[in-house]
């Protein structure tokens, strides 16, 4: 590429990072500069949830600051992109600084859904989406806490977990039953069993909260089937949204994120997208692996050697309350297998569609999660599956 060629990275996350990489092994000459609005360099973010056990909190960095010196990549901290204009191709930041680009990656990532409900700003409700909260959440964890989390998915339970081994009281809510894209009733049940035992933990499911109350500091919730719950902390865990903003202001396609083919070729030849704040083939990934894959496939296109991302079904794994899960696919369905040990606490069922493996969830032992991630990928047959092990 022309020395005047340069590639502006908005986003401080997996996706930036894997990109940045990626251009610089493929151009040593590429001017390259990433811009966060974080102030810290990029981290590993799913490590947050851990850092609740570490004070002062540590953030796990992806790559040390001195690597973006050697590699002669600008690293842009507190740097918060508020406009793209396409026409001038320039980016524009929160303090009114503007730079100019050649080719634009997006990698902006998530942001907390935060319910609409009473009380929600109140001082001591928090949700953990970056090492800012990280730190916020640590002060508010100095006095022994009575936490309610408002979520029952992967990332609520692993928190409500860490929160317990650091002796804070934990009641999670929910209105769907806990980890309903990962477990049928089933599996629910036998995970709910195990899990009742905890001491100083409690789920509450089948009502969503009406209201966080409290006059000045958070007293309890309510719930909207009229119990009420006390607590002087809130967690919200209650999903992510794709990072539109951008490509809403400057025209882009998008949908739940921003528009990109199997490239990550946005609607503009000029502006590229990758990682959660992306859509690709209808999907948005929120997950680590895919956004560093996607980066990387970014990074391709940009440099003119096109690799191809290939959407597959990736799973998810919760190490909490004493017991392993891994869950991929789809979970329900009548035709499945289901290997039961109640003496060991192991529970796992394979789901099959027509004569392929489309899913399945392990609890206890996850030895075998690769092979079932790999049968779910490979739509193994039945008789494949048996044959490898799986059942
Ligand atoms: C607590 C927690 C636990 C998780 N655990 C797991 C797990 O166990 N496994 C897993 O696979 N995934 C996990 N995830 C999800 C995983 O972290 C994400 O899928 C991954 O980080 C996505 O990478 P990304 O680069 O697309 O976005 P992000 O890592 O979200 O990075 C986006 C970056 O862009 C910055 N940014 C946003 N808007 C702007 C702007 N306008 N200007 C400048 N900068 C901006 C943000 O500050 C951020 O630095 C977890 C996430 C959280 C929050």
């Amino acid at each position: 590429m022309s020395n005047q060629t340069n590639v502006v990275i908005i986003g401080g996350g997996a996706a930036a990072v894997s990109a940045a990489k990626a251009l610089r092994a493929g151009d040593p000459e590429l001017k390259i500069d990433i811009y966060t609005k974080e102030s810290i360099p990029p981290y590993f973010r799913p490590s947050l949830t851990f850092g609740v056990m570490s004070t002062p909190p540590e953030p796990r960095l992806i790559s040390k600051p001195e690597f973006y010196v050697s590699s002669n990549i600008g690293l842009h901290l507190n740097m918060n992109a508020i406009a793209i204009d396409r026409e001038a191709k320039t980016v524009t930041f929160a303090d009114d600084s503007k730079i100019s680009y050649t080719y634009l990656l997006i990698a902006t990532g998530t942001h907390r859904v935060i319910p609409k409900i009473p009380g929600v700003k109140l001082p001591e409700v928090i949700s953990l989406c970056d090492h800012r909260d990280l730190k916020a959440l640590l002060e508010l964890l100095k006095v022994r806490r009575n936490i309610v989390v408002i979520g029952t998915g992967v990332l609520g339970l692993e928190l409500a977990s860490v929160l317990l081994q650091v002796k804070h009281h934990v009641t999670v809510v929910g209105a769907s039953g806990l980890l309903k894209n990962q477990l049928n009733a089933a599996g629910r049940a036998f995970y709910e069993e195990i899990i009742k035992k905890v001491p100083d933990f409690e789920v509450v499911t089948g009502s969503a909260v009406k209201e966080i109350c409290g006059a000045g500091r958070v007293e309890g919730v309510n719930l909207i089937d009229g119990r009420h719950l006390e607590c002087d902390l809130v967690i919200i865990s209650a999903g992510a949204t794709s990072n539109v903003d951008l490509a809403q202001q400057c025209g882009l396609e998008y949908d739940k994120g921003i528009a990109i083919d199997n490239q990550m070729r946005t609607s503009d030849p000029a502006i590229f997208a990758a990682g959660d704040c992306a859509e690709v083939a209808c999907q948005t990934f929120g997950l680590w692996e895919p956004a560093l894959a996607q980066g990387k496939v970014a990074a391709s296109a940009i440099l003119g050697k096109p690799e191809i991302f290939h959407c597959k079904c990736y799973g998810g794994f919760l190490n909490a309350f004493g017991t392993k899960l891994y869950s991929i696919g789809f979970v329900d369905g009548d035709d499945s297998v289901e290997m039961r040990d109640d003496a060991n606490k192991n529970y796992s069922q394979i789901f099959f569609g027509g004569d392929s493996v489309v899913g399945g969830f392990m609890i206890g032992d996850t030895n075998k999660m690769m092979a079932l991630t790999k049968a779910v990928n490979e739509q193994y047959t039945k008789a494949q599956a048996k044959e490898q092990g799986l059942f």
